[in-house]
């Protein structure tokens, strides 16, 4: 049976959390096709993992990967936003964030709610 892919996105000032949270869990993530937005994706490829890389977020890259969301491509969300920082791209990310609910796909936006998620998985 194909992969499932999990998509994972993190605001800038959550990008460390990110690649701790994938390193603590490759196990599990080895299991799936990640897809990433642009800079999220890039760390994830240096910290070794392999992962389909969109447009930076600012850029688009939410945008898309709620495309992908709609056509039902993405199991689950795994979005680390930063609350403390501006985004100018803040309409993507809540077009992103409602087409979860629309879809029913599971979206965590902090790595406790990932960690939960994982652990009802496993
Ligand atoms: P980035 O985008 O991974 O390209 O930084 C994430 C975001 O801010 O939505």
């Amino acid at each position: 049976m194909a992969k499932k892919s999990i998509a994972i996105i993190a605001h800038d000032g959550k990008k460390a959390e990110m690649v701790a949270f994938l390193n603590q869990n490759k196990k599990f993530l080895d299991n799936f096709n990640l897809v990433a937005t642009g800079t999220t994706g890039k760390h994830a490829l240096e910290a070794g993992f392999k992962v389909k890389c969109y447009k930076s977020g600012p850029y688009g890259g939410d945008a898309q990967i709620g495309g992908l969301v709609s056509e039902g491509k993405i199991s689950m969300v795994f979005f680390f936003r930063d609350p403390l920082g501006k985004h100018p791209h803040e309409p993507d990310v809540q077009m992103l964030m409602r087409l979860c609910d629309v879809h029913n796909v599971p979206l965590a936006t902090n790595p406790a709610a990932a960690n939960l998620i994982i652990k009802g998985l496993v």
